[in-house]
């Protein structure tokens, strides 16, 4: 029965059936309203009251709502859990005859966040998506993956074997993946399911190649995987959708290679505490300990960095030169601290492109702009001695056109928002510049006025006086108010005053007012202008900030040298690793007397097996080998007093009892599945580090399965491997194996105690401590 729908509601359901699957907030005056089953999940997701409103079809309509000024707020903690909303304004003034049209005009998700206040600083905000197909070969499933980071302005796409898709999204650390309803591939996070229909590879291809104006995909090397490009299509309509903008910016998709960077499962990044906590808690991570970076951008970058190592020897060998070049000139303090003048301009490239940025947004872009050359300067003592630094002193030059526009433009010190005015600078246009000479000139004549004023109504003390509320207006004290003529009209009453408008003074007043206004609409409209000149500089502007970005990464790097103590790694080819003092970064930080320790790792002993008590540093000794490789490859020094590192290609860990108890499987489950995994993957030139293998089972069964694994890993895999263990009998395997050896922490021991000496020695330990 629609007659019994006020047309209110009318308008809000034709709104919502186009959003069936997330929160609409629906813009009525002071606040964003839900309704319906929208109204119960927002209260209780939220914490906001549930209320009634009117009725639809004779039952009431449950309706909560937030007010306009909070509404950043209330998003940002919807995408914090995952939670998508429409945001449906008014559009255009009432017209007395029905409902204000209203038009959803941007979609949050917690992938499309690029420009937005609610992204941290130091978050990035990519946006992913998979889908499943069969491999090419027919062989096993393969699945087509892309991603988009509208910041840097990175869109890029691959294919990867349907088991990888999660450690795809754990390497990108994905604020979001969008998949199809069907066969959606084991993932976790923010998942969001979209029809099938979606992800047609032939509609995906036609979308594609209309959206760049090409006239195939072959340029971008995708012609051959269509499910990369099912994964590319799905994932631009839904950002499109949700920016609600053409992203014309973003003009190609570069097909991903994995092989470029040293690769890790899921399962390995969280037990290595890259960037987050196995704890989920605020303690230290080997980013936030290595983190020295002056900017937004910088941190962001050393962030994705540790999760990419490359494997490109060129590129790791320029990277460490550029540091070696900043600490031996002494220029990486003078090049910080100019770099802290810069705001986050791949924020501001992105805003930009969207054509959201701010005013503020753009006088950060000018002051770092200007900021530029001195940076610069600085860094030229130590770009002499490196190729790298060089490319990026270059790299890092001011914009000069988009410097013109800005200056032209933009006033000095703008306010927060276009429609306040003041954000346009004096001398851009020569009618804001006559309006404002109206407007500032406001009170010439009114001297005059005032005289006229006195001589008419005889009142020698009036005032001609105007406010930002009230106007322009004529003061009388009130004891002579009564002397005012017929024809002024009183205006405000005061405690000991009388205001009054006379018809001169109103025509004033409106000349005055239509300038402000006038002007305003005309500032709107200059800054549209403006961001719209600024449009073919955007990619330009991405160049730069990530030429800032990796300038303020490596400086980084030579800063913690510095500070840490950590040496330059040689890169060798062939399988080894060869460390001297090598320390756990993280451990370190919170340790007293860190000890460090010797690692050799060969064609002669591939394999180690690690034993002594339990707490005496066998897992902090695995991990800091894999620390130091990822740190290596990242470009960085590393925590150790000599290290040698050849070809790793990949880092597989099985360490901590990092239980997937929400998941459902129990420690012994989990183990074994990273286990096979594992067993499966590892090749010559990978770095496999285990811990406590076999624990969740029978002493016998455990040992078995461990003894079964050392030996598989030595002769077939042949990957380099530390494998610490408390069952004593495997300290045996080198008697049999030549490429295995023993190494243990050692302990003192004082009558009943034994104390920790966390130093690694060779051999096997003298004993079990599985107990003590
Ligand atoms: P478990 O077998 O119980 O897991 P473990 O042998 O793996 O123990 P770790 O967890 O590596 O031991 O280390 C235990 C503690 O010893 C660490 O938290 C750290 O404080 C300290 N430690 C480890 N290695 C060192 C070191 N090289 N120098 C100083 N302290 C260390």
């Amino acid at each position: 029965m629609k007659s019994a729908v006020p047309p209110l509601m009318r308008q809000y359901l034709g709104v919502k059936k186009e959003y069936p699957d997330m929160l609409v907030l629906f813009r009525m005056g002071d606040f964003y309203e839900l309704f319906f089953e929208d109204a119960v999940r927002a209260a209780s997701l939220l914490n906001i009251t549930l209320t009634k409103r009117g009725a639809a079809e004779g039952e009431p309509v449950p309706m909560a709502g937030v007010p306009v000024q909070s509404l950043d707020q209330y998003l940002a903690r919807l995408v914090k859990i995952g939670e998508s909303a429409a945001i449906c304004e008014q559009i255009g003034e009432p017209d007395g005859k029905g409902p204000m049209r209203r038009e959803v005009t941007r979609v949050v998700t917690p992938g499309t966040l690029a420009d937005s206040d609610l992204l941290a600083a130091e978050q990035s905000c990519i946006l992913l998506s998979v889908c499943g197909g069969i491999g090419k070969s027919g062989k096993g499933e393969e699945c087509g993956y892309a991603w988009l980071d509208l910041g840097r302005g990175i869109f890029k796409a691959g294919v990867c074997a349907k088991n990888r898709a999660g450690e795809v999204a754990a390497r990108l650390r994905a604020a979001e993946i969008v998949l199809p309803e069907s066969m959606p591939p084991p993932l976790s996070g923010a998942l969001k399911f979209l029809p099938d229909w979606r992800f047609s590879s032939a509609d995906g291809e036609r979308f594609l190649t209309r959206h760049f104006g090409v006239r195939d995909l072959r340029g971008f090397g995708l012609d051959k995987s269509p499910a990369a490009i099912s994964a590319a299509a799905a994932l631009l309509r839904y950002a499109k959708d949700a920016y609600k903008k053409p992203l014309s910016d973003i003009r190609g998709v570069a097909k991903e290679n994995d092989a470029e960077y040293v690769g890790m499962t899921a399962a390995t990044r969280r037990a290595l505490e890259l960037t987050e906590t196995l704890s989920g808690a605020r303690s230290p991570t080997l980013f936030s300990v290595l983190n020295k970076c002056k900017t937004a951008m910088g941190a962001r970058l050393l962030a994705d960095s540790l999760h990419h190592p490359p494997r490109a020897r060129d590129e790791i060998l320029a990277r460490h030169d550029a540091v070696d070049s900043l600490l031996k000139t002494g220029a990486a303090d003078d090049v910080q601290e100019s770099l802290s003048a810069v705001s986050d301009l791949e924020r501001v490239a992105a805003a930009i492109a969207l054509f959201s940025a701010r005013p503020r947004d753009l006088a950060g872009l000018r002051r770092t702009m200007d900021a530029l050359p001195e940076a610069i300067r600085r860094l030229q003592p130590a770009a002499a001695a490196s190729l790298k630094l060089a490319s990026l002193s270059e790299k890092c030059t001011p914009i000069k056109s988009a410097m013109t526009i800005l200056q032209t433009m933009l006033a000095e010190d703008p306010s927060a928002a276009a429609r306040d005015g003041g954000v346009i600078a004096e001398g851009c246009s020569e009618e804001l510049d006559s309006l404002r000479r109206l407007r500032r000139n406001a009170r010439d004549g009114l001297d005059d006025m005032a005289a006229a004023a006195r001589k008419q109504s005889g009142v020698e003390s009036l005032r001609v006086e105007y406010n930002k509320i009230h106007g322009f207006y004529i003061e009388l004290p009130k004891s002579r108010a009564a002397e005012a003529p017929a024809e002024w009209r009183r205006r405000q009453t005061l405690k000991n005053a009388e205001r009054f408008i006379t018809p001169e003074l109103k025509r004033h007043e409106e000349k005055v007012l239509a300038a402000e206004e006038r002007a305003r609409a005309l500032e709107k409209i200059l800054y549209e202008k403006m961001l719209e000149d600024l449009q073919p500089h955007v990619a330009a502007l991405r160049s730069l900030s990530a030429a800032i970005a990796e300038l303020d990464m490596l400086t980084c790097f030579a800063a913690a040298a510095k500070s840490l103590r950590w040496r330059r790694p040689e890169m060798h080819d062939g399988q080894m690793i060869r460390i001297t003092g090598g320390r756990h970064p993280v451990v370190e930080s919170q340790t007293e007397h860190f000890v460090g320790n010797d690692l050799h790792l060969d064609e002669s002993a591939r394999l180690r097996i690690i034993t002594g008590p339990n707490m005496g540093g066998k897992s902090t000794y695995l991990r800091q080998t894999a620390l130091i490789v990822v740190l290596a490859h990242c470009g960085s020094f590393v925590p150790a007093e000599s290290a040698a590192l050849g070809d790793i290609g990949r880092i597989f860990t099985r360490i901590g009892a990092a239980d997937d108890l929400a998941g459902g499987r129990s420690t012994f489950m989990v183990e074994m599945t990273e286990a096979a995994e594992i067993l499966h993957n590892a090749d010559e030139q990978s770095l496999v580090l285990l811990d406590e293998i076999g624990r969740g089972t029978s002493t016998y069964d455990g040992l078995s399965l461990a003894w079964a694994m050392a030996e598989r890993l030595l002769r077939r895999n042949r990957a380099l491997t530390l494998f610490a263990t408390h069952y004593f009998e495997l300290t045996a395997l080198p008697d049999e194996q030549k490429c295995a050896a023993n190494s243990h922490l050692s302990v003192a021991e004082h009558g009943d105690e034994i104390v920790f000496l966390h130093r690694v020695e060779d051999g096997a330990a003298s004993r079990s401590y599985g107990l003590q």
